[in-house]
């Protein structure tokens, strides 16, 4: 099992997690579309609500 971070969109301040393999790389943020690099915080934040995984982001919970 790969660790994750979180990150936040700098667009519209979502809580997002992707898996420590995407440190570095870009992905469009679901919530505002804004290209949003994936970066580690502090593990000071909330639980995320988002999860970034196999290189989309995707809510945490699918309803899908
Ligand atoms: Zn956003």
């Amino acid at each position: 099992m790969r660790s994750r971070i979180s990150f936040r969109c700098p667009g519209c301040n979502a809580r997002l997690r992707a898996s420590i393999d995407f440190i570095g790389r870009s992905c469009p943020c679901p919530k505002c579309g804004v290209e949003v690099q994936v970066q580690p915080l502090p593990p000071t934040e909330e639980a995320p609500i988002l999860v970034l995984d196999s290189g989309l982001v995707l809510p945490e919970a699918r309803t899908k």
